[in-house]
């Protein structure tokens, strides 16, 4: 019978062990696919450093891009998803039941669960995103036109849905793309840059990344991806670039402000740097990171709003999909972030993104 690897995560600060499980027959209601791009995201070096707990021993990532290589056809009329297909996987598994699920905000059911929960040693074996197969339920694959490069695809797999959840709680609270004439992005990690280009396609003109480090690949990829400056943090004191910020919009300061930094620190600021109505958009703090001196007043004087947004659904990746096929111009920028390791070097690959040597680590097959 044959076999395929399985990257498997037996306790936070372990190395992982790679075992070999055989490929079952795919039950009703899944597909199976054939591994070809899993990108190493830093909720898996979180989870690595023992910062968010999971059920153990797991085959974590989440970001799995496969070829389905067998579904059953009730499944593949039922889904319009054909063995060949290339698609890619959404780890969020809502309820359906709850408030928050029936009201349409199923990012943030209140019973959510993931595609990568199933413990290895359990048939299909197959469950997360560091191995070679992967069996996941169809109703959370999303197919990927022939066109696109999976491993380019696979760069901004969780962090650009997650930038366009955030946009989309925006528009529904309120916010106006075309009415924003400056937009600040801090942090210029994958969310940042995914949320710059995205910003620039929905027709702001003017959108201002801070940065650590402006000649740094990460901020010169903001750059190509539409941001029109850099404020290096590493280069001018934050109170100068709050200021700068405030002098811009003809003295108002930024319409719209982007947290992707990560850095509790950050959030003052952004609220400073924001004029009176301005909307602040707050998916980067996805950590325990320790708290923060806010001056609530400015929420009240300045008549803030202040959305926080975790998680997307199949609504935002079918968008990020959409989004890479109309911007052609973005795939050669995109791909070359990729630094790729096959499942058996999986050890190497968490020493790598942990030290930070790469922008985005990916898991490819052999
Ligand atoms: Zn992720
Ligand atoms: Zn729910």
């Amino acid at each position: 019978m044959k076999t395929g690897k399985v990257a498997v995560m037996s306790g936070p600060n372990r190395p992982f062990e790679v075992r070999e499980y055989p490929l079952l027959p795919v039950p009703e209601g899944m597909a199976r696919m054939k591994l070809l791009a899993s990108g190493v995201c830093g909720t898996d070096l979180h989870i690595m450093r023992g910062k968010l707990a999971v059920g153990f021993p797991a085959c974590i990532g989440h970001e799995f891009i496969g070829k389905v290589e067998d579904i059953h056809e009730a499944d593949s009329a039922k889904y319009g998803i054909n063995v060949g297909d290339n698609v890619i996987v959404d780890i969020a598994v809502p309820c359906g039941e709850c408030i928050l699920c029936k009201e349409g905000n199923d990012a943030n059911c209140v019973n959510m669960g993931v595609t990568n929960g199933g413990r290895p040693e359990v048939a299909p074996h197959f469950y997360g995103g560091f191995s070679d197969y992967n069996y996941t339920s169809v109703k959370n694959l999303v197919k990927l036109p022939e066109e696109l490069d999976p491993l380019m695809v696979g760069v901004f797999a969780c962090p650009g849905p997650t930038a366009i959840h955030a946009v989309r709680l925006g528009i529904k609270a309120g916010l106006d793309p075309a009415g924003v004439n400056v937009a600040v992005v801090q942090g210029a990690g994958p969310v940042g840059c995914f949320a710059t280009a995205y910003l620039a396609a929905l027709g702001i003109k003017e959108i201002l990344v801070i940065c650590g480090g402006a000649n740094d690949r990460r901020s010169l990829l903001a750059k190509q991806l539409g941001a029109t400056e850099l404020l290096d943090f590493t280069a001018q004191s934050m109170d100068d670039i709050v200021k700068y910020v405030q002098s811009k919009n003809g003295g108002l300061g930024a319409d719209l402000v982007f947290e992707a930094s990560g850095n509790p620190k950050a959030v003052p600021q952004g609220m400073d740097m924001l004029r009176n109505r301005g909307m602040y958009l707050v998916p980067g703090q996805y950590s325990q990171s320790g708290g923060i001196e806010i001056q609530p007043q400015m929420i009240t004087f300045k008549a803030l709003s202040i959305i926080g947004s975790s998680q997307y659904s199949m609504v935002d990746v079918h968008e990020y999909v959409k989004f890479l096929s109309e911007h052609t111009e973005l795939h050669n920028p995109i791909k070359g972030l990729a630094s790729c390791y096959k499942v058996e070097d999986i050890n190497k690959a968490f020493e790598d993104a942990g030290a930070g040597k790469n922008i985005k680590t990916v898991i490819v097959p052999e």
